[in-house]
């Protein structure tokens, strides 16, 4: 008896987010890849509840060129039918009729909502449609229980339990394209600016927008601010002002409240800083809407919404009768199935917290990053800290303007730290917006940011006391400019400290006093940790506590899964892929051969094919060989072969720069050409140093400064002159760490452990490279060889 397969449908529901394509790709391929037979179901919940042409089968070719289209191709709609119960007794009827077996749900809290509804009104429904004969017993017998899997696709990033939803990022990417736009005439015309940016009960797309912006203030719902809010927002502004500041940006969610309720507008905030008695600043209103909402998906929407949906199709294969209905989350870099219904229920409870006022319990249900990147804004821009800081002279006189927990963080002259400062390698993006935090959060503290400009190099042929020497005291007003500039505005430089001489290099730490050193940058940075650290037995000067918070583009630093700057990288590579697609398109038969960066890290070169839908990439880690490129050859001949014109996705290889040391990007192209005999093309293309990036991503920038602050904090523990108690800094092995992001959880790690545990020193990079298992999906959803290849 032909068993039959297993039909798995999948629907976008609720407002529409960047990134829902990339999961109808995803659960479509990975279901022909699963041995299943696939099915979308267009207009979400209308098309549940219509039936008929809204619920049909597609093929490996229907979603081609996904990836990087905006919107949802299979529609969205809000449905009024399905919030009642004949709504969604259709609806089961409807999926019982087309014989789908699982049901993938892509949309926010609301779809979410009426899902888990659905779910636990299904063995009623069908009971009704058997009682009211509208099927037969024998129809609903194997579907007898709904297998059901959700996935958050919101740009509201509003659903309990998951770091991310899947558009967040690009919305938070957008908002902040806007507002740095937005910022350039706030500064030429000296005005405030109001930006209303969307969320009804959930901050985060302000609160992130806050914080990679660093805007002057902000409102959000979770968190009303002071009872005084209007006299401590004017008194913040005028503070900032005072500093020199030539604009004003405040971000308005749209939910926004006070303690008590009542709603914050636009309107009134642009009246209390336009107000002729007061600030009397020139103040427009800007409100984003829609555009929040538009445009493609930045590479970590494509990565998530990718993963997530390979993950769905997955749990529903998975999934018995007595296992609970699951969504799929993201918590840091682990994608986790977790219970739809938990997650449902505590997202109400926060907006029904919020309504009742009860604003710490609200804020204590969002998750971890949440509560820490408000802090993060706090201390980095809020708090109004004035502190003068000199140097040589170890004066430091503060000026607190705002009574609020003040005193909670500033410390004591006696507990207060000189710490230095310094990038090390190439630039990344973030960098800036890291040494800004630090320095913003060194501070709010009362400790002392020193600036060691050019890296180690800059440090060992500094000019003495000069003002202008490569060892100096931060400008705050020219550091606050740095939330949203690219490359390194302190200067890095790849040389170790070693070629620096390690002797010269440990009596500047001993003259500057420095009680900590602070280092931002790639495996570079990582080996002058490494060899500061075996040099403590040497120079009693470096025993002095050193966090290094990695920064670079490839990836490739031991200790953790994520530098910053990558994701920068990401953004640049998947745009530069899309318009190269998008020319092999029009072109019909080519296929482009791309190089990419990433030293002998495959990770970039694995993401961005992830993101564009590459047909091959080709890593270090797995080398090229001839066998390889015969298969591939082959493949995109009988890709080429196959398709007779109606194709309008081209085709891209993705090659890292050291995968081989003989089939460069430019050979590879060529042998695919030869071999090809005149049915289509092949050409080479390198974005080089575009890669870098322009602005710095919007998860760069706010991760630089949650992870800048972590670090400042590790740091602060060992406390000033740490060097008159060598031989206690020396044997701690936090006194060197690295923070990264491991999985769920950001940890520091003892820069010893890591060096010696976790380094392929040779390959400068990580042993285990976490993300390897994505070339596979790459591979399966590209549709490669040696997996079934329906095209
Ligand atoms: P966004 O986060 O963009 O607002 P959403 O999924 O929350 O997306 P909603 O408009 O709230 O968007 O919900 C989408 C659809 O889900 C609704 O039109 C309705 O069909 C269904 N739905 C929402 N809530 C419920 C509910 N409580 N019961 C049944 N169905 C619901």
């Amino acid at each position: 008896m032909a068993t039959h397969k297993k039909k798995i449908a999948i629907m976008t529901s609720g407002g529409d987010s960047p990134g829902m394509n990339a999961v109808v790709r995803a659960v479509v391929r990975m279901s022909i890849y699963r041995d299943c037979e696939p099915f979308c179901v267009y207009e979400g919940y209308e098309g549940l509840v219509r039936g008929g042409d809204y619920i049909k089968a597609a093929s490996w070719t229907d979603v081609r060129g996904f990836l990087s289209e905006g919107g949802t191709l299979i529609g969205t709609a809000r449905c009024m039918a399905f919030f009642e119960r004949p709504g969604r007794l259709t609806a089961a009827k409807n999926l019982v009729l087309n014989g789908i077996d699982a049901l993938i749900i892509c949309g926010g809290d609301g779809s979410l909502t009426g899902a888990d509804k659905f779910r636990a009104e299904w063995p009623s429904l069908l009971d009704e449609l058997v009682s009211t004969q509208q099927l037969k017993p024998e129809q609903i017998a194997p579907f007898k229980h709904l297998n059901l899997v959700g996935l958050v696709g919101s740009i509201d990033n509003d659903l309990s339990g998951t770091d991310a939803t899947i558009g967040a990022y690009s919305a938070l990417s957008r908002i902040c394209e806007m507002v740095d736009y937005i910022e350039a005439t706030a500064t030429s015309h000296s005005r405030a600016f109001v930006i209303e940016v969307m969320g009804r009960h959930c901050g985060w797309l302000a609160l992130m927008a806050g914080v990679a912006t660093g805007a002057d203030f902000l409102f959000i719902p979770e968190k009303p601010r002071q009872d005084n809010w209007r006299e401590e927002m004017c008194e913040i502004v005028k503070k900032h002002r005072n500093w020199g500041k030539r604009k004003t940006i405040v971000i308005v969610a749209e939910g926004a409240r006070d303690r008590f309720g009542n709603k914050i507008t636009c309107g009134m905030i642009k009246d209390l800083l336009a107000d002729k008695n007061g600030l009397a600043l020139d103040t427009r209103i800007t409100t984003l809407g829609h555009v929040q909402r538009g445009g493609t998906a930045v590479a970590y929407d494509r990565m998530l919404a990718t993963l997530q949906g390979v993950e769905a199709v997955k749990a529903v294969l998975e999934a018995t009768p007595d296992t609970e209905t699951c969504f799929i989350a993201v918590t840091e870099n682990k994608i986790t199935r977790k219970p739809l219904m938990e997650a449902v229920r505590e997202t109400k409870e926060v907006a029904k917290l919020i309504d009742e006022q009860k604003f710490d319990k609200a804020m204590s249900l969002r998750d971890t990053e949440f509560s820490d990147q408000y802090q993060s804004y706090m201390m980095t821009t809020a708090m109004g800290l004035d502190i003068d800081i000199t140097l040589p002279q170890e004066k430091v006189s503060v000026i607190p303007i705002v009574e609020m927990s003040t005193e909670d963080i500033l410390l004591t002259p006696a507990q207060r730290m000189k710490v230095g400062f310094i990038n090390v390698g190439a630039p990344a993006g973030g960098m800036n917006a890291a040494v800004r935090a630090g320095v913003a959060y060194c501070r709010a503290r009362g400790h002392q940011p020193v600036a060691i400009h050019n890296g180690f190099a800059g440090f060992a042929r500094h000019h003495g006391d000069e003002p202008l020497g490569a060892v100096r005291p931060f400008n705050w007003l020219e550091v606050d400019n740095w939330a949203s500039k690219g490359g390194s505005e302190i200067g890095t430089n790849r040389e170790l400290p070693e070629e620096s001489g390690m002797e010269h290099i440990a009596n500047l730490i001993k003259k500057y006093e420095f009680d900590a050193l602070f280092l931002i940058g790639g495996f570079e940075a990582f080996h002058a940790v490494s060899q500061l650290r075996k040099a403590r037995d040497r120079f009693p000067s470096l025993c002095i506590p050193m966090a290094l918070l990695p920064a670079t583009i490839s990836n490739n630093v031991p200790g953790t899964e994520y530098s910053l700057g990558s994701d920068t990288c990401l953004n640049e590579l998947v745009a530069y892929c899309d318009k190269i697609k998008q020319s092999a398109s029009a072109t019909r038969r080519r296929v482009f051969v791309i190089e990419t960066q990433g030293g002998r890290s495959g990770y970039v070169a694995v993401l961005a094919g992830l993101g564009v839908g590459a047909t091959a990439v080709y890593t270090p880690e797995e080398g090229v060989s001839l066998e390889m490129l015969a298969a591939d050859v082959r493949h995109l001949n009988e890709v080429f072969r196959k398709d007779k014109g109606q194709s309008r996705a081209g085709r891209l290889i993705l090659v890292n720069e050291k995968a081989s040391k003989v089939y460069s990007a430019k050979l590879i192209a060529d042998i695919i050409r030869e071999e090809a005999h005149d049915r289509f093309e092949a050409r080479d293309s390198i974005p080089g140093h575009v890669q870098q990036g322009g602005v710095p991503s919007a998860m760069d920038r706010c991760r630089a400064v949650r992870l800048a602050i972590k670090c400042i904090q590790q740091l602060e523990q060992f406390g000033p002159k740490p060097y008159e108690t060598p031989e206690k800094i020396a044997n701690d092995p936090m006194s060197a760490s690295i923070i990264g992001i491991k999985g769920a959880n950001v940890v520091f790690s003892p820069s010893k452990d890591i060096e010696e545990n976790e380094t392929d020193w040779k390959n400068r990079r990580p042993t285990d490279a976490h993300w390897i298992g994505m070339k596979e999906v790459v591979d399966i959803l590209g549709g490669r060889p040696p997996y079934p290849h329906p095209e």
